[in-house]
């Protein structure tokens, strides 16, 4: 990868600030199970990348 394009890419620390936008927010994922953002103890979770991204739990994913 170039300079060039490295520079392209976003710190995580962005990415974490993205996804606060859903802190506390519930959802079903695509295995069926549930998800509440920034819950202790909840469900983590795996996005599968490509042109649809699927959201499974990592119970599910391994
Ligand atoms: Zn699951």
């Amino acid at each position: 990868m170039t300079k060039e394009q490295k520079k392209a890419y976003r710190p995580t620390q962005e990415l974490r600030e993205l996804l606060g936008t859903l802190n506390h927010e519930k959802f079903v994922l695509d295995c069926g199970h549930y998800l509440t953002f920034n819950e202790v103890l909840g469900n983590n979770l795996i996005i599968y990348n490509g042109t649809e991204l699927r959201f499974i739990c990592t119970e599910c994913g391994y």
